[in-house]
């Protein structure tokens, strides 16, 4: 458990890596860590993560710039989603697979809320293990729920990539379709990534995640605009809460198909 927050928190590092240097076209691999301001180079005590940020009081130890406070953020959501993750899952490969799509949907979530921008050199890679985990994986890409029920899914091993091919075209229409009703309220960003999500969990489930995502997006909007915050004209990055309601949906979307399909049978 220690172990897993401690690599949670280090991973979480990492991920504030990407989130500094994806939209910056720069590589996350090389050059080592360094202050965006005065360039100089972090030693291994700047790096802790949360501690330096604390023992620093949120400033660069050479030229005093502000580090952004989503730093600790990031590593300690990290930290504390792989310890919530472990506890959910247990040790195996629903839990590698749920670790990984829990750090991309950070990644995105926060560079959609800085920059409202949602990369494609984030997406498509994404897309691509998403396909791959679909056909080693097919048991994590197909519902329950409907697996009983029909013999749709009795495909063997392409029942995995079905789905997840099936959940991924729906997204991707789907938002499509958004976009265009709101006439550019949903960016490309937004269509892609939801194509993403529906990859990632599949056809029944991805109109859970994003039917998920538009009531929290929409009650968030309406609190915005209520206490006004952000005015009526205003955009509101949505990848934020595409990545909640697909988070949500892997956790807890077979629960929700199933209390749905009791309902209306
Ligand atoms: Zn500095």
């Amino acid at each position: 458990m220690a172990v897993f927050l401690l690599l949670g928190l280090v991973v979480g590092s990492f991920l504030n890596v990407c989130i500094d240097r994806l939209p910056a076209k720069q590589s996350i691999v090389a050059p080592p860590s360094h202050c965006p301001e005065c360039k100089k180079r972090l030693a291994v005590r700047d790096l802790i993560p949360i501690f330096s940020y604390l023992l620093l009081k949120g400033r660069c130890r050479y030229c005093k710039s502000a580090i952004p406070k989503r730093v600790p953020f990031v590593e300690a959501a990290t930290g504390i989603g792989f310890v919530s993750l472990l506890c959910f899952y247990g040790v195996g490969a629903e839990l590698a697979v749920s670790l990984f799509y829990f750090c991309l949907f950070i990644i995105i979530f926060v560079i959609d809320l800085e920059h409202h921008l949602i990369l494609n050199k984030v997406v498509y890679p994404s897309a691509v293990i998403a396909l791959i985990i679909s056909i080693f994986l097919p048991q994590l890409t197909i519902s329950p729920a409907l697996a009983i029920e029909s013999h749709f899914f009795d495909l063997g091993w392409a029942s995995g990539i079905v789905s997840c091919l099936i959940g991924g075209i729906a997204g991707f229409i789907i938002f499509f379709a958004l976009s265009i009703l709101t006439r550019g309220g949903m960016g490309e960003g937004d269509i892609k990534m939801a194509g993403l999500i529906g990859l990632a969990v599949g056809y029944p489930l991805v109109f859970i995640s994003i039917l998920l995502s538009i009531i929290l997006g929409g009650v968030v909007a309406m609190i915005l605009i209520l206490f006004k915050l952000k005015g009526r004209k205003q955009s509101i990055a949505f990848g934020p809460f595409l990545a909640i309601g697909a988070m949500a949906t892997l956790l807890w979307g077979n629960e929700i198909l199933g209390w749905y399909l009791s309902m209306i049978m």
